[in-house]
């Protein structure tokens, strides 16, 4: 039984070193689950053009590996070193997730592991809980739509779906296609037992979690300001 695991900082400043740590007890949390393998995704940096309601968003980062947490902890820790990536970078606004998996579909390795991505932009990208029976036909369609495969997960077709959907109410012309609708648009076509978690890049500092069949918990810490 794998394991997923969101947090989203709302309103409230912390740095990147923080939203790692915070992902990573996450996942150390839920290691009784058993695993073979785990990933996260957090935001690059956000640059502000000089109009600063037009926030320039680049593609979210993916860290994966197969093995123990603390692998995934090494080597998300060397490619911040290898990138210059900056941890005190600080967020008023987050949106992290994380895995852990038990493979039912494809090997334990860094390609099969979550986050699973849309395409190398990361424009969707899913944690995933369970098995999604009728991922074969999904795919085949997919195929049929261009998208091409990298790994031999159930769960791929997933955020490639989702980006088929998005992309296809765009070109509809609705571009004020929410992030929950695309998701339930998704979910109607997956068939199985699941609990998902959706990061994407058109949607930056929201994620969207929902699932059929598996558990899923929902925290909501709130500070107030008595004056
Ligand atoms: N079926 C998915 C996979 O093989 C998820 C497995 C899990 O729940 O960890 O990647």
């Amino acid at each position: 039984m794998c394991g997923i695991f969101a947090y989203l900082n709302f309103n409230v400043s912390r740095e990147r070193r923080y939203i790692l740590e915070v992902l990573f007890n996450g996942l150390r949390r839920l290691e009784y689950r058993g695993y073979d393998s785990a990933g996260i995704s957090i935001d690059s940096s956000i640059y502000s053009g000089s109009d600063l309601n037009r926030q320039i968003f680049t593609p979210p980062l993916v860290f994966r590996q197969e093995g123990n947490i603390e692998s995934l902890v090494k080597s998300v820790y060397q490619d911040v070193d290898a990138t210059d990536l900056n941890l005190e970078e600080s967020f008023s606004i987050h949106a992290g997730i994380a895995h852990t998996r038990w493979a039912t579909h494809g090997e334990p390795a860094p390609r099969n592991s979550h986050p699973q991505t849309s395409d190398a932009g990361n424009e969707f990208l899913v944690v995933h809980n369970g098995v999604v029976t009728n991922y074969e036909v999904l795919k085949e369609t997919l195929v049929r739509h261009g998208f091409t495969f990298e790994s031999e997960t159930d769960t791929e077709v997933i955020p490639k779906l989702a980006k088929f959907v998005f992309d296809k109410a765009n070109e509809e012309g609705d571009q004020s296609v929410t992030f929950s609708q695309v998701v339930i648009e998704v979910m109607r076509h997956l068939e199985g037992a699941y609990a998902l978690i959706f990061k994407s890049r058109h949607y930056p500092n929201e994620l969207i979690a929902c699932k059929r069949g598996s558990p899923l918990l929902l925290g909501v810490k709130v500070s107030c300001m008595c004056f």
